[in-house]
């Protein structure tokens, strides 16, 4: 997946970045060497109880869990199943998990006990890690699966379970696994791609360190490395189960010496209150919480006082809220920095570059990214201005959708080019924007909703014959699942009825907030493929 620049292919747009040294180290080598550095400096708080753990503290509490997984029989390979909202010791957990060669497999704690099940048993998991309230839930399913037998709770008791308070307490230590940094997967992450169900991500060692070295390349942000008179401070709200918030936030957070203030939920209230007491220096965020900012009648602008950076990622972001938000903040030394990349690219491969950005723009591939435009009908690569299916080749790119060759085929090609399914174009300043969706996939908040999952859900309803499911415009959220449904003949369910079907069965941000639509017949293609943009179009 390396590049090489001398492709004879003028239309192929690589980073304008120096190359960033790779260093064939894992991940926990990567940080720690960073994390012993920063000392006594505060690492991670909590922003709601101020339960604080300063750099000293990282390596031993991270390898503390991992020994402990070890010592209770898990081994290299093996993967840990975490439901754990963000608190500080995520990072202990998924470090430690990965010092012993432990994959995690998040899951987003808002997920119904079916979902979580449905995740973790693709994933094959041997061990589970959740939130005390969340253990209560889970425990039925759990007990149904055989091949998973150690079960740890936090923030409570659950009979049986093993606290992961304990486990960050107990004084032993194993040796670090040894890793192969481009084959061994570092965490499992779930995503549909281009098309259908979930699928686990392969991202590897190799590929998360890479994708943070990418990152870290002078140039490419504005955030600075700790030192005895400076120290970034976060307001770290984005969740730790999907690869932005894990990535972006906390593990190159962590690198930088940042001082994270962490929130478990987004609570507009609390999440002022946190921005007025920290005074963040940067935030990452999704559009929609760009777009509750530039909103909210609460704002001070003291909140901002020290804030040089706020990303955007994961969803597009409208010019017009980024200007309003630009306005709002009312600050010269304000660099709103927009990011885009995926789950499946560990995630980032473009960022807005700092100078000659432009509102609008996703920006410019990062340090060793190499990208093109594909023509949806020919398939050739097309020159500046045109649209087409953005494609990427870097060392970020995951090794693959776990046990699913025939997906992993179809999204990344012979030549190791990752095929979005997200429709871009570039300038003459070759900065990208991203126009629209090839996927079917739907991004509510920012994560990811599959169509075909509220399809197989809805199908399974005795009056539903054929489903269609769809992403519709939201102001709130960025987009609201919609489900266009054909009712068996004699069938009398209504709207509401179809949509509390879904909101029991599902976690709230797939809920059909876009609404329900009767149809006569779902437009198919002739092999039968949902007609998606046909729906769309009506809209
Ligand atoms: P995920 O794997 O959940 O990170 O979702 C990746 C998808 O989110 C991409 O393929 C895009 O469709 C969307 N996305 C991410 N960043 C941006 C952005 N800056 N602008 C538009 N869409 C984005």
């Amino acid at each position: 997946r390396q590049i090489s620049h001398n492709s004879t292919d003028s239309s192929i747009v690589y980073s304008e970045l120096p190359d960033c040294h790779l260093p064939n180290v894992s991940l926990t080598q990567y940080l720690f060497e960073k994390t012993d550095e920063f000392g006594h400096k505060v690492a991670l708080e909590c922003g709601i109880t101020g339960r604080k753990y300063c750099y000293n503290q990282i390596r031993q509490l991270s390898v503390r869990f991992g020994s402990a997984l070890i010592r209770m029989g898990l081994k290299k390979g093996d993967v840990l199943g975490v439901v754990l909202p963000n608190c500080p010791e995520w990072a202990f957990v998924f470090l430690g998990s990965t010092y012993v060669g432990v994959t995690v497999t998040p899951a987003n704690p808002a997920y119904t006990a079916v979902e979580v099940f449905r995740q973790f048993k693709a994933a094959e998991i041997k061990a589970v890690l959740c939130h005390s309230q969340i253990a209560s839930m889970l425990k039925p399913k759990l007990n149904n699966m055989s091949t998973v037998n150690i079960f740890i709770t936090a923030f409570g008791h659950i009979d049986g379970w093993v606290s992961l308070e304990d486990l960050l307490s107990a004084d032993i230590y194993s040796e670090e696994a040894q890793v192969d940094l481009d084959n061994d997967p570092l965490i499992l992450p779930y995503s549909s791609g281009t098309t259908g169900l979930p699928k686990g991500v392969i991202l590897s060692h190799g590929n998360v360190v890479n994708n943070l070295c990418q990152y870290h390349v002078p140039g490419t942000t504005r955030i600075q490395a700790a030192c005895n008179d400076y120290q970034e401070k976060y307001v770290s709200i984005l969740p730790y189960f999907h690869i932005y918030g894990l990535v972006v936030t906390l593990l190159s957070g962590l690198w930088y010496g940042a001082h994270i203030t962490i929130l478990p939920r987004f609570d507009p209230d609390l999440f002022l209150r946190t921005l007025a007491s920290v005074k963040p220096t940067v935030l990452q965020l999704v559009p929609p919480l760009i777009s509750f900012l530039a909103n909210s009648s609460n704002l001070d602008r003291k909140m901002f006082q020290r804030l040089h950076t706020v990303m955007s990622g994961a969803a597009p972001l409208g010019p017009s809220i980024a200007n309003k938000l630009l306005e709002r903040i009312n600050s010269s030394s304000l660099f709103l920095q927009e990011g885009y990349g995926l789950t499946e690219t560990s995630p980032i491969s473009h960022v807005s570059p700092l100078k000659g950005s432009q509102i609008g723009s996703c920006g410019k591939p990062i340090s060793r990214t190499a990208v093109k435009i594909l023509d949806l009908e020919t398939g050739a690569s097309l020159p500046a201005d045109l649209e087409g299916e953005l494609c990427i080749k870097g060392p970020q790119v995951m090794k693959g959708y776990y046990k699913n060759k025939e997906a992993t085929a179809n999204m990344i090609d012979e030549e190791g080019w990752l095929h979005t399914g997200d429709i871009a174009k570039y300038d003459s300043g070759k900065r990208f924007y991203i126009v629209d969706r090839l996927k079917e996939l739907i991004k509510v908040k920012g994560l990811q909703v599959a169509p075909s999952e509220l399809e197989d859900l809805l199908r399974s309803h005795p009056q539903v014959m054929d489903v269609a499911v769809i992403g519709v415009p939201d102001e709130r959220t960025g987009e609201a699942p919609r489900a266009y449904v054909v009712l068996k003949p004699g069938s009398n369910v209504s709207e509401k009825s179809l949509s509390n079907f879904v909101a029991e069965r599902a976690a709230p941000y797939k809920h059909l907030h876009g609404g329900v639509v009767f149809l006569g017949t779902i437009p198919k293609s002739a092999t039968g493929k949902i007609l998606r943009r046909e729906l769309k179009s009506a809209i």
